[in-house]
């Protein structure tokens, strides 16, 4: 599976304050491209693009969510990944914030994740995790755990084993003159599911294994720069 013509990580401002924007964010001009371009295939074999491309559909064949492709135009969504961007950091093991080498080590690869709030997490949690979040380096991690607002209890976790699960995304179902109807509600596919000819995918999902918690002080130790306060990543 491969992603053609992304943009080389480049450092971007939020345009206010200068603030670093993550590579992985999707931004105000960056538009999905769907309306009117999807279709129920011949035969009702399922969803396409009336003029589809073979970029338009993964390595298992589900087609994604057209997305421009233009950061650094509008503002930045700090909440939101752009799905190019984010297929391509998960597919390659790239930091979701600087877009170089997330950090790998003999514990696996490095995750900041935000640890659920209510009822008590289970004793291996994350083990088995579902999650859209690409990896980080370590400088990136140190900086976004102490300065990103919406990650109120943030947790560092390494996984050996980041396991491509499937997508993340929409269900379509066939509707009159040929026009496909979004049900209402976001779903996780696993790749293999007899229903994905009928899937939208918007992010690639992984499935987090053989994890330990990362130790948050032993991010800082070879991250120069990352304790510049003045510098905020979300
Ligand atoms: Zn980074």
């Amino acid at each position: 599976m491969s992603v053609h013509s992304v943009t080389p990580p480049r450092p971007l401002s939020g345009g206010t304050n200068r603030l670093p924007v993550p590579y992985a964010a999707a931004w105000s001009g960056e538009r999905v491209r769907i309306r009117g371009a999807l279709t129920v295939r011949p035969g009702g074999a399922g969803l396409g693009y009336r003029d589809e491309t073979p970029e338009d559909r993964d390595g298992q064949g589900v087609l994604w969510a057209r997305m421009d492709r233009a950061p650094g135009s509008g503002r930045p969504d700090f909440r939101a990944l752009h799905s190019i961007r984010q297929r391509h950091t998960m597919l390659n093991k790239l930091c979701q914030v600087c877009g170089g080498q997330a950090s790998r080590t003999s514990q696996g690869w490095l995750f900041l994740l935000q640890r659920p709030a209510g009822p008590p997490e289970s004793a291996d949690w994350p083990e088995g995790l579902l999650s859209t979040k690409p990896p980080v380096c370590r400088p990136c991690a140190a900086l976004a755990a102490r300065h990103c607002p919406h990650l109120a209890d943030p947790l560092l976790v390494r996984s050996r084993k980041p396991r491509t699960w499937g997508v993340f995304g929409g269900f379509f179902t066939p509707g009159g003159n040929g026009k496909p109807v979004p049900r209402p509600s976001d779903d996780y596919l696993p790749y293999g599911h007899p229903a994905a000819p009928w899937f939208l995918a918007s992010q690639l999902v992984i499935e987090l294994t053989r994890c330990t918690r990362a130790d948050a002080s032993g991010t800082a130790s070879d991250a120069p720069g990352w304790h510049d306060r003045s510098t905020r990543v979300h």
